[in-house]
Formats: structure tokens, sequence, C-alpha cells
């Protein structure tokens, strides 16, 4: 009889620490294991889109990254509670949707709706919850209001290894939308006039960036939970700033693993909007039926995003095994992007 396969071992790299951790049963050497807060159930919290746009594929490897992890979590017999957010009010939400001449609400819907059908192109699981922020108003408030004001906050960027000038602090929290310190953050921003708000103790307005995320993850996991991700573009100060705020109204509050997913490069350069040197995921995809030339999408999406995988293994085995299926080697498989490449270019 056969013997039953072992299934490759999970190894998290935690941001934080800086420091692999095999899952837990695995112990190993002397490696500190990773043990979920409840045997057999993860909970893990990773940021979501602002949807104020189509998605570019920076997005779609950050969340094929953590479906990847989500999926392997459950395949070894753990009950996973998967929180993706959506920021559905920002700056760039009502810039745009004062453009298009439409409501909020209504443009933001409108590209949640389009994120989701690239997760289900991409075959991404939906997470087990997808909050939206103006849904969880009230928990922002609570938080803000719970919240005490750090003087000091000596493990602030620990998670990115920064260093501020003393004199520039970045220790401070302050319940202030004009920066008395150049680390200062919002927690609450003032609504200008025509501006959708919510009324609060401090004024109409709606929240901070960051605050939200402390928010949702603590009122959808608690106060501590098991995994918390993100790109690592969101790092600093995003992730430092969650950590912060959320030390400072609950000081228990605690993420046992942070993790981070890298950059999508294009041409050695980081794929962003503001570079406009972005591919959307819906481009690619339309690329990708059109041309037939590479049936399994997305790992030849992210073989496309010049991806380096070393620290997600399971991802590199993925990858291997769907290649062979599309009977491709690597140096083919360069070739067809190459050549789509260069057709993308002479049809703009
Ligand atoms: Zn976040």
């Amino acid at each position: 009889m056969a013997e039953k396969a072992t299934p490759p071992r999970l190894v998290l790299f935690n941001s934080m620490t800086k420091k692999k951790q095999p899952f837990q049963p695995v112990v190993e050497g002397r490696k500190e294991p990773f043990k979920p807060l409840v045997e057999g159930k993860v909970s893990m919290f990773v940021c979501g889109i602002t949807p104020y746009d189509l998605s570019h594929v920076g997005h779609a490897r950050a969340y094929v990254a953590f479906d990847v992890l989500y999926r392997y979590l459950k395949f070894l017999g753990n009950e996973v509670e998967y929180v993706r957010n959506f920021t559905d009010i920002d700056n760039k939400i009502i810039k745009r949707a004062n453009e298009a001449g439409e409501t909020v609400e209504s443009l933001s819907s409108r590209f949640i709706n389009e994120f989701s059908l690239d997760m289900d192109e991409l075959q991404c699981l939906p997470p087990t919850r997808e909050p939206r922020v103006t849904e969880h108003i009230e928990h922002v408030i609570e938080l803000i209001t719970k919240k005490g004001m750090f003087t000091s906050f000596p493990e602030y960027l620990q998670l990115s290894g920064r260093i501020l000038d003393r004199n520039r602090a970045g220790e401070r929290v302050a319940m202030d939308t004009r920066k008395r310190n150049p680390a200062d953050f919002a927690l609450w921003k003032s609504a200008k006039e025509g501006e959708p708000f919510w009324e609060s103790p401090w004024g109409p307005g709606r929240p901070g960036w960051h605050i939200e995320c402390s928010a949702m993850s603590a009122h959808c996991l608690g106060h501590v939970f098991d995994i918390h991700g993100g790109g690592k573009d969101l790092i600093f100060p995003h992730h430092e700033n969650e950590v912060a705020q959320s030390r400072a109204a609950y000081p228990e509050s605690e993420v046992k693993c942070w993790m981070h997913n890298g950059f999508v490069n294009k041409d050695d350069q980081k794929m962003s909007k503001s570079e406009n040197n972005f591919f959307t995921i819906r481009d690619v995809w339309n690329d990708l039926k059109t041309t037939k030339v590479l049936d399994e999408s997305f790992m030849k999406l992210l073989r496309t995003i010049n991806s380096d995988l070393d620290d997600l293994k399971v991802l590199k085995q993925l990858k291997g095994k769907t290649l062979k299926r599309a009977c491709l080697s690597e140096e083919q498989l360069q070739e067809q992007i190459e050549e789509r490449t260069a057709a993308r270019k002479q049809a703009v």
C-alpha cells in the first residue's frame, strides 16, 4: 500500500519578531512553533482595498497569497475565521464620486462588486467576513473614546524597524487632524462642506484610515488574535499606528503573528498607481483569456508579476505543479510573457 504523503510543512514568517515559526503541531529544533490561541481555530485579519477604482495586480498578489494561507490552514484541519475589510469611505472615494457625479456609497459599492468579480476570477475563496467601515462607525467611535493618550509608546516602530528623530517622537497618538508633530495621525477627520459625515463627540466627520482596522479587527476577532496580514507597504505607517492605537485603548491587544507579502515589480520597479506602471487584474485577465496561451491563470499571473516566493514555499510548490500541468517550462512561460508584453506595448 502506498504511504500517505505528508503535506508540506507550513512555516510562517512573523514580521514583528523577524523570525520563522513552524505552524503547530510541528516542533522543530529550537524554533518556537506558532500556536493559534485556540487549538484548531485560527483568526486572521487582512487589510482590504479602498474601492475607488479597479484593483491592480499588486492586490492580486496580496489576496492570492493570503488565500493560499487560508486554504492551507483549512487543509491542515483548522477552522479559520478570515476577515478582510473594505475601506469604503476615504478621500479618494469622495473625490472620484464627485468627479463621476455619483454618491460615495454607489461608487464604493460598484468597485466592491468589481473586486469580488476579480477575486472570483483568481479563484480566491471569499473570506468568512468582509466588513465595511461605514457599517462599523460606532465601533470606531467607541475605540477612540476608550483610548487614553500615549505620551510615550516605546514599542512604536518595532514592526518596521524605523528610527524616528526623538524630537519628532512618533510616539504620540493625538486627537487632532492638524498635526502638532510630524508623526501624528488622524483618528477622526472633520467633514468639509458637502462631504459625507457621521456625528461624533469630536464633531461631524469620518474615521481616519488606521483606526478602522483596529476597530474592525477587535470587533470581529477580539483584542488578541492570531494573524494580521497585508502588503509590506502597509507596515509603516498603517500597521505601526494600528498597534499603537489598539494598545492605547486596550493594553492587552496583541497580534500573534504579523505577515506581509512583497511588492509586485514591473521592469525592476515597484508597481504602483502613483508610478502609473500598473496593470489592473482585469487587464491581465482579459489578456490571458484572449491569448488562450495559458490556461492556469493565477499561477501565470504570479509569474508575470515577478514574484519572490521564498517566504511562501507552498506557493512555489503549487507553481511548479501548475507549470507541469500546463506542460510549460519556466523559460517557455517567460517567452510567452515577453511576447505578450511586447504585443501590449505595440497596441498602446
Ligand atoms: Zn488595515
